[in-house]
This record gives structure tokens, C-alpha cells and sequence, in this order.
């Protein structure tokens, strides 16, 4: 098995911490995503953060930043999408963000800044996923 998504050093570029409130919201929100599509979400701390597709499993640190919650619902978005080995790495990981987006219950600007770096440390920079097809 291997990791979808580089881990980012993500020191520098995080936002302020959630509330409590919230993180507990978002963590919930990513369990209820996981229980519709049938997914078993582990959230653990300082795991390393990945999917799982072949046997739709993800691994998640619990929310603390929105960008926790990004990378979770893209993660999620990961397992969901059924990707096939012969799909490409950029059509993947540009699909799963866009699964993200669609499934969020907030999406913000720094949200999308995190996307664009996710993105940039697989070299795309253009999220058209046609541009990707093998
Ligand atoms: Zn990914």
C-alpha cells in the first residue's frame, strides 16, 4: 500500500487552531462522510495520513486546523473515487480534491491555498483532469 498525498511539512503554512467546537464538528462531519460511503476512517494522532483505496481505509489525524479537514475530506475523496491503478497520479489527486470540495460543509481561502500546494508537490498546476488521462 502506498501513501496518496506527500506529506506536507505543513509548520509554516498552517492556520490559527480551530476551536474545540469545530474541530470536534469537522472530525464528526468526516466520520459521517466515511459511514455514508462506506469507508473505515481511523483517526488517530500523529499517524501517518493517507488512503487506503484497494481496501477503503483511510487514516486521519484528528482535526486541530481547517487544512486537517482538507486533507481529510480529500483523503476520504481518495477511497470514495474507486481510483484504478492505470489512472494516472495527477487525475487522482486532482479528482479527489475535487471530491473534497464538493463534500465540504465550509470551504475557505485557505482551505484552497492548501489544495494549490498539495497540488504543487505533484507538479500540477492546472487542475483540468483531462490534461492527465493515460
Ligand atoms: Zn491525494
Amino acid at each position: 500500500m502506498r501513501r496518496s498525498t506527500p506529506r506536507p511539512n505543513t509548520d509554516f503554512m498552517r492556520d490559527v487552531e480551530l476551536s474545540r467546537e469545530k474541530q470536534r464538528v469537522f472530525d464528526r462531519h468526516l466520520k459521517c462522510l466515511a459511514l455514508r460511503e462506506g469507508i473505515d476512517l481511523r483517526i488517530i494522532p500523529e499517524c501517518i495520513v493517507g488512503s487506503y483505496s484497494e481496501i477503503k481505509r483511510v487514516h486521519m489525524i484528528p482535526v486541530r486546523f481547517i487544512e486537517d479537514y482538507a486533507i481529510g475530506l480529500h483523503e476520504l475523496g481518495h477511497s470514495a473515487l474507486y481510483h484504478r491503478p492505470e489512472q494516472s497520479r495527477e487525475w487522482k489527486e486532482i479528482l479527489a480534491w475535487k471530491w473534497a470540495r464538493k463534500n465540504s460543509c465550509t470551504w475557505n481561502l485557505t482551505m484552497e491555498e492548501h489544495v494549490a500546494y498539495c497540488l504543487s508537490c505533484w507538479g500540477i498546476y492546472d487542475e483540468n483532469p483531462a490534461k492527465y488521462v493515460i
